[in-house]
């Protein structure tokens, strides 16, 4: 018999990393940081029709180091690089990166010397999300993604390099 069919109905079990994790990946704070057009569907996403509040997000902050995630919304020019990886820098551990359309993530239709060919030249990235630009639905979808994978990362310096093993073992989607 296990130890929850011994116990009496109403008692929780978890763990302290279940726990933490799950408080936070329900409040993921973005920093207010927009680039190109994706922006502007970023910020459709935080508005009252799409409402990502509805996941505990809906407070974009203006400090870095009060917001979890970075959302790099558009392209990145070689000028802008440094001012990204600094705003990155800012933000308290744990942060996540999640690149918005096809010119944060590969350049897109901008191959020139004048755009960071991927962000993820200048910043770890965690999710990267296609499309030009992708919609507000898709913004949601990719950002519930990510928590899912917050929900699963172990606690610790090393929680992310762990978590890759164990996706890659197949233990985690
Ligand atoms: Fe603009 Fe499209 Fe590039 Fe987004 S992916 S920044 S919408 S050109």
């Amino acid at each position: 018999m296990g130890i929850e069919e011994k116990l009496p109905a109403g008692i929780l079990l978890t763990s302290v990393e279940k726990l933490v994790n799950w408080s936070r990946k329900s409040s993921v704070w973005g920093a207010t940081f927009g680039l190109a057009c994706c922006a502007i569907e970023m910020m459709a996403a935080g508005g009252p029709h799409y409402d990502m509040g509805r996941w505990g997000m809906e407070v974009f902050r203006a400090s870095p180091r009060q917001a979890d995630l970075m959302i790099v919304a558009g392209r990145v020019s070689q000028k802008m690089a440094p001012v990204l990886r600094q705003i990155y820098d800012q933000m308290a551990e744990p942060r996540w990166v999640l690149s918005m359309g096809v010119c944060a993530s590969s350049g897109g239709m901008f191959n020139n010397y004048a755009i960071v060919q991927g962000v993820d030249h200048v910043v770890p990235v965690d999710m990267y999300l296609p499309g030009c630009p992708p919609r507000p639905e898709m913004l949601i979808d990719a950002v519930l993604k990510l928590r899912e994978k917050i929900g699963h990362e172990p606690l610790g310096p090393n929680g992310r390099k762990m978590l890759e093993a164990r996706q890659a073992r197949g233990d985690v989607p």
